[in-house]
C-alpha cells in the first residue's frame, strides 16, 4: 500500500442544506448530507478527501465548518442552482427518519471528474445516486483502491435498485439501515438479508440498527455491537454517516483489514455515532476531540464484554 498519499480516503455523498424537525426541536436550514457528517467524522483519525457539489445558495459558513478538519475540498464543486435539500421529521421514539422532500437540485447535473494525484486507497460510496457512485467508481474504484465501502437508502432503492445492484458488484462492503437491508433484500429476516445481499458482492456487510447497535457479517463471521447507551438523545440526523465516517478514517489509518481491526472500527463509528446525535448537524462533531473519543470508547468497552 502506498503510505505516502495526503488522502488515503476519499467519499462521495451529499453537502446538503437540510430542514429538520425531532421532539426536542426545529432547524430549517441546518448543514448535513451523507459526505459532510461522513468527512468530518473520518478526519478524527485520517485526512479525507470529499467529492460533492453545492449550489450557489451554499452559505459560506456551512465551508467553513468543513475547513476546521483536514478535509481535502478540491474536489468540492460549485455549481449554478440550489443546493441538495432534504426535509425530515423524527417521531418520539428517534428511530426512524420520515422523509417529507428531498429536492436533487444540483445532484441532477452533476458528474464528478477526479483528479488526484495518488488515487486513495480507501473509497466510500456515501449515500447518493448510485449513478454517480458508479462514475467515482469507474475513476478511483477497484483496482486503484484497496478498499471500497457503500451505503444506500430507500429512495435510491426505490428509483435506482438496477443500477445499485451494479454498484454492490463491485464494492468490499456495505454499511446500511436494518430497514434498509431488508427492503434492499426483499427479505424480513435480517440474518438472510445480509446472505442475500452478501451473495451481490460485498464481502463485508455491516448492518446498524440505530439504538439497537450493529451486526457485522464477513467471511462467514458474525460481529454484534449494542448501540453506546445515551441519556442524551436529539438528533439522530447524521449517524448513520458518522458511523461509516469514523470506521472507514479509522481503517484508512491503521491500513489494517483484518476482522479483529474491523471490531475495532466499528466500535469507534458507534462511538462517533453516539455523539453526533446528541445535538443538531454537525454542532456536536464540531466540540468533539480525540481524548473525547477514547474516553467513550473504554466505557463502550468495559459496557460490551463479559
Ligand atoms: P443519516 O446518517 O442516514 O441520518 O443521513 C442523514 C443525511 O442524509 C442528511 O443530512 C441528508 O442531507 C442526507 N440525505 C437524505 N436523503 C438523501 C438521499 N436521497 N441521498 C443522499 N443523501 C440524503
Amino acid at each position: 500500500m502506498n503510505t505516502k498519499n495526503n488522502f488515503p480516503l476519499a467519499v462521495i455523498g451529499t453537502v446538503a442544506i437540510d430542514g429538520i424537525e425531532t421532539p426536542f426541536g426545529k432547524r430549517e436550514r441546518a448543514f448535513g448530507g451523507s459526505a459532510s457528517y461522513f468527512s468530518y467524522a473520518a478526519s478524527f483519525f485520517t485526512p479525507v478527501s470529499l467529492v460533492a457539489v453545492v449550489g450557489n445558495d451554499f452559505p459560506s459558513e456551512f465551508r467553513k465548518i468543513l475547513e476546521e478538519r483536514p478535509i481535502d475540498l478540491s474536489h468540492l464543486e460549485r455549481s449554478s442552482g440550489k443546493t441538495f435539500f432534504w426535509r425530515g421529521k423524527y417521531e418520539f421514539d428517534l428511530n426512524t427518519a420520515h422523509t417529507l422532500e428531498t429536492e436533487l437540485n444540483v445532484l441532477t447535473d452533476f458528474s464528478p471528474k477526479l483528479h488526484f494525484e495518488t488515487p486513495p486507497e480507501f473509497l466510500f460510496l456515501a449515500n447518493i445516486d448510485p449513478v454517480l457512485q458508479e462514475k467515482v467508481l469507474d475513476q478511483a474504484g477497484k483496482p486503484k483502491a484497496c478498499f471500497v465501502a457503500c451505503d444506500t437508502m430507500n429512495f435510491w432503492i426505490e428509483r435506482k435498485r438496477k443500477e445499485l445492484l451494479r454498484v454492490l458488484a463491485r464494492v468490499d462492503a456495505i454499511v446500511i439501515n436494518d430497514g434498509e437491508a431488508r427492503q434492499l433484500a426483499e427479505e424480513p429476516n435480517l440474518i438472510r438479508a445480509a446472505q442475500k445481499i452478501h451473495s451481490w458482492g460485498p464481502a463485508q456487510v455491516i448492518i446498524k440498527k440505530g439504538e439497537h447497535g450493529v451486526l457485522v457479517f464477513a467471511g462467514g463471521r458474525f460481529f454484534a455491537l449494542p448501540a453506546y447507551p445515551l441519556e442524551t438523545l436529539f438528533d439522530p440526523t447524521g449517524a448513520g454517516d458518522s458511523f461509516a465516517g469514523a470506521m472507514m478514517g479509522y481503517l484508512a489509518k491503521t491500513q489494517d483489514l483484518g476482522f479483529e481491526n474491523l471490531k475495532r472500527a466499528v466500535a469507534l463509528g458507534a462511538v462517533v455515532a453516539s455523539f453526533t446525535v446528541e445535538d443538531f448537524s454537525l454542532d456536536r462533531l464540531r466540540r468533539l476531540d480525540l481524548r473525547q473519543i477514547e474516553e467513550r470508547l473504554e466505557i463502550f468497552r468495559r459496557i460490551c464484554s463479559f
